[in-house]
């Protein structure tokens, strides 16, 4: 399960060690119960699980996804 949330103090990204910031956006994936993650935006960004999205005015608006992208191809060559 990945959740996007913004991190309460400073959190460290298991990926590049970077240091998310308070207020920070950053992503948790959760593979199991104890096994938690946190991706900044740079590795999210970099691993395909968030993208910038186009609005509607043109802003381009931080979206994170439920599942990595290639994953959803693989789901979607089963069917
Ligand atoms: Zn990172």
């Amino acid at each position: 399960m990945n959740r996007g949330c913004i991190a309460v103090g400073e959190i460290k990204c298991d990926s590049c060690s970077h240091l998310i910031e308070h207020g920070e956006r950053y992503l948790l994936i959760e593979e199991k119960e104890d096994e938690k993650s946190r991706f900044c935006v740079d590795c999210c960004l970099s691993k395909g699980y968030a993208a910038y999205v186009e609005e509607k005015k043109g802003e381009l608006m931080l979206t994170f996804f439920p599942a990595r992208l290639d994953s959803r191809e693989a789901q979607k060559d089963k069917i």
